[in-house]
């Protein structure tokens, strides 16, 4: 199948790139990496009047590492995220979750806004943005806007983005001493979406976890932190043992809207959990 036509329009800047999204009555569809977006297109699942590409613009790449935050650009390529060593030490977590995505090739062009903006359900990046409490920066010609990762999803492939609005940067705060980890289930020879994933992090005091944060990929069509989850891991040892949590993670991740396998793929993001734990307390690498 071939896509319906389409306009296509490569703003040189930001403001150009508002102003042509800024046209009531014209459907504008960003073009970031592609990976997602032409896909849709060629399935005519998508039909744009204007396809509006980003690649063009200055300044909406790039990954900036200060003492309190990481700023990092929309049109951050995934594998620039993977291959980055400052980022790799300040926020080791995005770097492996962004290595567990798809396979190299697809890696080279699809960029973090994409990725957030895509919202798939069993997507690493938007889980790990959840994770980390990061914050989603966006503009029109209206104005700018930051909105917590947790609330831009609203449901499988769907945002709190306006059709005027681009995603210009993700601001994640240091780990400040929670120490996060993900861990995903694929199927053999996979190199698309995971089954479920599990992206966690734990503050440890004197072997004990004093604070937790949990949320799981691929069981409802949003990523969302698991409170129930994240109190049963507080004032316990890391190794353990843990005989509520699957069942905790199963019972908060398989609610609410989600694909029909959502409480098989519930339990295998709970057991990704306590596994994790396992090895982190035997200190195996993974
Ligand atoms: C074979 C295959 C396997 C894959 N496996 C995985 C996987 O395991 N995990 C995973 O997470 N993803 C996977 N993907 C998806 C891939 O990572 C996508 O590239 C990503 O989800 C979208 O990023 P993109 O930069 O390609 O965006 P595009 O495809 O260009 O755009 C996606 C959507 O986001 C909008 N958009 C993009 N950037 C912006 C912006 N800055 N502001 C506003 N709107 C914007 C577009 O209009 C479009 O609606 C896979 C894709 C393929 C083809």
């Amino acid at each position: 199948m071939t896509a319906v036509a389409f306009d296509y329009t490569a703003p040189t800047t930001l403001d150009d790139a508002l102003r042509a999204l800024d046209t009531p009555g014209r459907k504008v569809m960003p073009l970031a990496g592609g990976q997602s977006l032409v896909p849709l297109l060629t399935g005519r699942e998508v039909r744009p009047d204007v396809v509006m590409d980003l690649n063009g613009i200055p300044g909406l790449a790039g990954i900036d590492i200060g003492p309190d935050q990481v700023r990092i650009g929309a049109m951050t390529r995934l594998r620039a995220l993977e291959q980055h060593r400052e980022l790799a030490a300040a926020l080791p977590v995005l770097v492996s979750a962004a290595a567990s995505v798809a396979h190299p090739h697809i890696r080279r062009r699809s960029t973090l806004g994409g990725s957030l903006c895509h919202a798939a359900p069993a997507a690493e990046l938007p889980a790990v943005a959840v994770a980390l409490g990061a914050d989603v920066v966006l503009r029109s010609a209206r104005g700018a806007r930051s909105v917590r990762a947790a609330r831009f999803t609203t449901g499988a492939g769907t945002t709190v983005r306006a059709p005027d609005e681009v995603v210009t940067e993700v601001v994640f705060p240091r780990t400040g001493g929670f120490v996060y980890e993900f861990s995903e289930l694929c199927t053999r020879g996979s190199t698309g979406y995971p089954v479920a994933g599990v992206c966690f992090g734990l503050r440890v005091d004197d072997g004990l976890i004093r604070a937790a944060r949990v949320v799981a990929t691929g069981c409802g069509h949003v990523p969302a932190r698991l409170p129930g989850a994240e109190a049963e891991l507080v004032g316990r040892a890391v190794a353990g043992p843990h005989p509520d949590l699957v069942a905790s993670v199963v019972a908060e991740a398989a609610r609410g809207p989600g694909p029909e396998d959502q409480e098989y793929r519930a339990e295998v993001a709970g057991v990704l959990l306590l596994r994790a734990l396992t090895g982190r307390a035997s200190g195996e690498t993974r």
